[in-house]
This record gives structure tokens, sequence and C-alpha cells, in this order.
């Protein structure tokens, strides 16, 4: 009997009404080693051009973006399901933000930074930054414009070619993004894209590009880590969270419930910053929690494509479904209330119910394990220490929100928090924010993105140390070695970090 033979295309089907959207050829593992040796060779060339040059083209490209929104949310509903007003803030805005941010700073962001020497004060010393060569960029599904494109605009403008990997489930926007990018002045073979499964992002990490920028599931981000290791080239790992919402006794709770709310549900959940473990003080817990069932209970879902009056979409696909749906039902059957929701929707699509769980405890996977679905655990706790202990027992860092009147508090308890990022008073925006580091601690991640640092990780930072006093001709330590040299070196040392001279230290 003979082997079915491999699908050669990826066929993307709506989440909300199961309708195929389109379909794209799944590339080869020759299709992935030529692009990537198309990129290495076009790459000299782009690093060449002056940084300005590619800043032009990354603010071209905003312009494109801008103008193309319509079909980029329109494409975002029929291939992602999500709602308009999210199509247009997750994947215009952020990354019309992330454009306009790296196509106005990079030059300086990217300039040589001198370091003062403390002692050696003959010689001087800087770094530079020089482009990594090819960066892979392996993406998830739930942002498929945002974080396919962020990091390429952001590894680009620093010189380097990217080969990007989108999600199998959401190929059709990236080959659709990229087209404006080609169209903005980027070489094609600069901003290379491979179609397929895991197997084909594996192929991509081992085609020999210069690092790898992934985003995904934990599961997956440590076999790239393992892969990135074995070649030694750097990763940048954004994996997934598990964030907690403190509603502090001294909240504003009508803020705190419309964050929550908008928190916990857009993207129908799906979002590594979603409010995934809703921890409220006891004394704020009774006006708080039957309000926000109640504002859940409105919601509207339904089928981004076929009406704009859509609040929240489908699940992306059945096994998240079913992760959600285990999820739940683990929290049920160990004691949670349900409170609105709790079940899948019949009939076509991936639709889960907005749902709140009461009475959760911490036996519960539900506020272990990531959920990625539209569903908001919560937990009643007794003040701050106990707060805070909740929010840091996860395995995950990645967001963490904090809800109190008092400036001062928050920051406090923002600062207690094991976090990439803690935000008081707001839910998820910090990644719109281009100029401020995205990534996570503990299993959330490694490295970031955005922010200087983050496009100064996209270069290698190279090191020159150089002579001031050229008429020098000689170091105090190099050949000969001289007897009467040891007790004369012994007493420079006693001199600088002895007691006795406070100066030099
Ligand atoms: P996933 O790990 O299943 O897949 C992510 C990407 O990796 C896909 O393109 C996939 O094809 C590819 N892939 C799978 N196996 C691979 C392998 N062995 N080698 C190389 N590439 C491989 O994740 P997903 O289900 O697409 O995305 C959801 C996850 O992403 C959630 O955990 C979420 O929290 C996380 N996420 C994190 C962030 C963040 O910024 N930290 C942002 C968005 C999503």
């Amino acid at each position: 009997m003979s082997a079915e033979p491999a699908p050669s295309r990826l066929v993307v089907r709506s989440p909300a009404n199961g309708e195929v959207v389109g379909e794209v050829p799944i590339s080869s593992a020759d299709d992935v080693r030529a692009a990537v040796a198309r990129a290495r060779a076009a790459q000299p060339a782009w690093a060449a051009r002056p940084i300005r040059e590619r800043m032009e083209i990354l603010l071209k490209v905003r312009e494109l973006v801008l103008a193309d929104l319509d079909n980029i949310v329109a494409l975002s509903a029929r291939e992602n399901g999500k709602p308009r007003h999210e199509g247009l803030l997750h994947e215009g805005f952020a990354p019309l933000e992330l454009l306009t941010y790296f196509g106005s700073e990079a030059e300086r962001i990217l300039e040589p930074q001198p370091i003062p020497l403390r002692l050696l004060k003959h010689r001087a010393s800087y770094i530079h930054y020089v482009p990594r060569g090819v960066v892979a960029i392996i993406a998830p599904w739930n942002f498929p414009h945002h974080l396919a494109f962020g990091g390429a605009a952001m590894a680009l403008v620093a010189g380097n070619a990217v080969v990007i990997k989108p999600s199998e489930f959401t190929p059709l926007i990236t080959q659709h993004v990229r087209e404006l990018y080609v169209k903005a002045g980027v070489p094609s073979a600069c901003i290379e894209v491979v179609y397929g499964h895991g197997d084909a992002g594996a192929t991509l990490i081992d085609s020999g590009v210069d690092m790898v920028e992934f985003t995904g599931s934990v599961a997956t981000g440590k076999k790239v880590a393992a892969m990135c290791g074995e070649r030694l080239i750097p990763c940048v790992l954004e994996l997934g969270g598990k964030a907690p919402a403190l509603v502090m006794d001294d909240a504003d709770k009508e803020r705190a419930l419309h964050a929550v709310l908008w928190g916990g549900f857009a993207n129908a959940g799906q979002v590594c910053a979603s409010i995934e473990r809703l921890l409220v003080d006891q004394k704020v817990y009774d006006a708080f929690v039957p309000r926000l069932v109640e504002h859940v209970k409105a919601l509207r879902m339904g089928d981004a494509s076929a009406s704009a009056d859509v609040d929240i979409g489908p699940l992306v696909n059945q096994r998240q479904l079913e992760i959600v749906e285990r999820l739940v039902d683990d929290a049920v059957k160990k004691g949670a209330t349900v409170a609105c929701g709790g079940k899948r929707v019949d009939g076509p699509g991936y639709f889960f119910e907005p749902t709140v769980l009461l009475d959760v405890t911490t036996e519960m996977d539900i506020v272990n394990k990531e959920c990625f679905g539209p569903v908001v655990p919560v937990m009643k706790l007794h003040g701050e220490t106990e707060m805070i202990a909740e929010a840091n027992r996860s395995h995950l860092g990645l967001l963490a929100y904090v809800f109190t009147r008092n400036g001062e508090r928050g920051r406090r308890v923002a600062e207690q928090i094991r976090c990439g990022t803690v935000m008081v008073n707001d839910v998820i925006a910090s990644a719109a924010m281009a100029e401020t580091p995205w990534g996570g601690l503990k299993q959330s991640g490694l490295g970031h993105t955005h922010s200087d640092d983050g496009l100064r990780h996209m270069c290698e930072a190279r090191h020159v140390n150089y002579d001031i006093l050229p008429w020098l001709k000689k170091e105090l330590w190099w050949y000969p070695y001289n007897a009467k040299d040891v007790p004369m070196l012994r007493r420079m040392m006693n001199l600088l970090y002895g007691k006795g001279l406070k100066r030099f230290s």
C-alpha cells in the first residue's frame, strides 16, 4: 500500500464559517533553503544602503499599509475571524506605530555608542552595530500581520534580510502584506516568505540563518531554542502568557471593569497578553464581579466577515476549541461555578461562549495552563500580599495588570510582580508602544522585541578599542618581563584597588 502523498498546498478556511478563503503552496525543504540563499545573496547590498534610505522605505510601507487598511481588516476577518475593530487595532494601529518609530528613530538607535573607559585613559572604546545577515521570523496565527511584520520591519531597517514563516493557519495576510513591503522598495529577495507547518519552520532554522525571532507556544519555543543552541545562533523567544489582573480594594471599579472586559475577551482571548486570571480583593468582589458578568453576557459573538457589529469572533481552529473546552470542564469538575457561558456553540465555526468562572482554586488547570480562549477565571483574595503571591505563582511571566487609584501603590505592587511588563490601570496596549520592550520572563520567553534594545539586538554589537596616544610605543605589562617590575606592578595594584586611593574606585 503506498503512503498518501503529502498535500502540496495550504488551504485556508474561515474559522467563523468554514468557507475556503484562499490557499498557498507549501514550501518544500529545497524551497526554504533556496529562499534563505536568495536572502543571503541580496542582504549585503541592502545593508550597504544608507540607513536613512531604509528608514524612508519603512515610512513608505506605513503609507501603503494605511491606504490598504480596509483590505487588511477584511482579510483578518475572513482568515482569522477578527472583529473589524480588532483588525484595525491589532493589524493596523500596532504595526503602523512600529513602522513609524523605527522608520524615524533607527539611525539614532544604531549610532555607534562610545564607552568611557574607567582606567586606561590612553585608549578609547565604542560599540558599533552591524546587521546579523539573514533573520528568520517564525510567527503564530493570532496577530499575523503585527507579529510577522513588526519583527521584519526592525530586522530590515537594521540592514538584515528576513525570511518569514507565517503560521499554517494565517498565510494569506502575510503574503498580502509582503507585497506592500516589496512595493515600497524592499528588494523581494530581502523579504522572503516560506509556507508550511512546523517542519518548514524547523528547516528554516536549519538553513544557515543568523538569528531567529520566534513567537509561539512554550513547547515549540523550547524546540526552537534547542535548535538555535545547537547552531549557536541567537534567538528571541516570545512565548505564552498567563496574565493576572489584580483588582485591588482601592481600584477605580469602572475603569477596571472595562479594562478586564477588553483584556479578557479581545480576539476571543487569543492574545498572549490576555487576562487569564482575575484576582479580586474580597473587599470589592461583590461590587465588581456581578457587574463584570453582566457585561460579559452582553458581548456579541459572530462572523466579523458578515457584520461589523461583532465583539467576539471564533477561536482559530478545532484544536484550540478543544483546549478551551477541556480547561473549562476540568474547572467545573473541580468545583468552579459557571457565571456565564461555559460551552461551545453549535453550528459552523469554532465559537466558544464568553465565559466567567467563579470559585476557582489553584488545583484547577484553568489557572495554571495557558487557555487562549474567551474565559476569565476569577479568584477572591485577601489583600495585596496574597494577590502578589498568586500573581507570581505561575510558571509564565509575560504581562500583568494592577488596578488601583493610588499611583504610588500601583508602581510598588507592579515592581513586585515577576513579568516582562506590568501595566497599572491598563491592559495589552504596551504591545503598540514601540519604544518599550516586549518580552517575557520565566517560561514566557527569552530576550525581547520592540524598543531601542530590541533593534540593537537585530545587529551584532561589535566592540572597537583604539589608541588615542599613538606616540606611546609600549605598554607597561608587555615583554620583556623583568624581575624589578613585579614589585612595581604589585604596588600599582595596591594603589589602584587598595584602601589608600579612593579616587580610582
Ligand atoms: P505554535 O508554537 O504552535 O506555532 C508558532 C509557529 O511555529 C508556527 O508558525 C508553527 O508552524 C511554527 N512551528 C511549529 N513547530 C515548529 C518547529 N519545530 N520549529 C520551528 N517552527 C515551528 O504557536 P501558535 O499556536 O501558532 O501560537 C499560539 C501561542 O503563541 C500561544 O502560546 C501564545 O501565547 C503565543 N504568543 C506569544 C506572543 C508573545 O508576544 N509572547 C504573541 C503571540 C502569541
